[in-house]
């Protein structure tokens, strides 16, 4: 009898996996994609043509850059340095000097 009940257990324990087994995965699946998704569209921020600062102002978000940590001056992305990587979080506005966030980060 009592082998009987594990047997039933065991069985409503295994439907119950197939059944809502693949929930778990799906959750993890989305959360993948929103991951995946929220990177694209941070990165298309990243590369906009512009952004404006605090007032307003447009500011290009390709020209010359000198890196604040390897001190390189190079052309290109003023979220990010061409020769050591480095990555900024914020650039001063040409106009004001207010500083714009990257919006990435
Ligand atoms: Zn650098
Ligand atoms: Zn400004």
């Amino acid at each position: 009898m009592k082998r009987l009940l594990l047997l039933v257990l065991y069985a409503g324990a295994a439907g119950a996996y197939l059944t809502l087994g693949w929930i778990p995965g799906v959750v993890l699946v989305a959360i993948a994609i929103v991951g995946t998704l929220r990177s694209f569209v941070l990165t298309a921020y990243e590369l906009a043509p512009t952004v404006r600062c605090g007032r307003g102002h447009i500011a290009p978000t390709y020209g010359l850059v000198q890196c604040s940590a390897c001190g390189f001056t190079g052309e290109g992305s003023i979220w990010r340095c061409s020769h050591c990587d480095a990555r900024y979080g914020h650039t001063p506005c040409p106009t004001c000097g207010l500083s714009i966030r990257n919006p990435s980060h």
